[in-house]
């Protein structure tokens, strides 16, 4: 349940990641901040995966942190917990790794998260393949969309029995795209 204390860290870590992630900007031609991409993956979680596990959606606020800004994780263990913290490693690629190797990682990686992370995941390809689809990314070609829905594809196969209302969110968002 998403205790009164939990709501309150919830909204420390909605500020603490919008301070993170400041000079960033989605990918799209709209240039959104990209904390609305965080708050879109929160908000799916609670309101279509109708997930009220406190680590759970704090863990979604800052699931970008550790990989696309300076936040280290001792910072979020101090600020949120171990439990937080070793969410969002999950859910974190390995950036000294060439861009193709993360991405096929990805994929076999996914069976074996935990529940939480399989969530995120989940709520991040969402709300990804959606901007992808709405809002795509300037100078991207037809043919980069389609490797881009593919490899999505391929990564929520292995995070599906996890919640049957974020995985047909998906599946819808998917067929609007193609
Ligand atoms: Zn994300």
């Amino acid at each position: 349940m998403l205790t009164e204390q939990g709501f309150g860290t919830f909204m420390r870590a909605l500020g603490f990641a919008a301070e993170k992630h400041q000079h960033q900007r989605r990918k799209g031609s709209t240039q959104l901040p990209y904390v609305n991409h965080l708050i879109h993956v929160a908000d799916l979680l609670w309101r279509v995966g109708e997930v009220r596990d406190a680590p759970t959606l704090v863990a979604a606020l800052l699931h970008d942190t550790l990989e696309d800004t300076e936040t280290t994780a001792g910072e979020l263990e101090a600020l949120f917990g171990a439990q937080v913290l070793a969410i969002v490693q999950e859910v974190t690629d390995d950036k000294t790794l060439p861009k193709a190797t993360r991405k096929q990682l990805q994929i076999e990686h996914a069976p074996h998260l935990s529940n939480a992370a399989r969530l995120i995941k989940l709520a991040d390809k969402i709300d990804n393949v959606y901007d992808v689809s709405h809002d795509p990314p300037e100078g991207w070609s037809h043919e980069r969309m389609v490797a881009y829905l593919d490899w999505a594809e391929a990564v929520v196969a292995g995070l599906r029995g996890v919640n049957a209302a974020l995985e047909t969110h998906f599946d819808a968002v998917l067929d609007e795209a193609r």
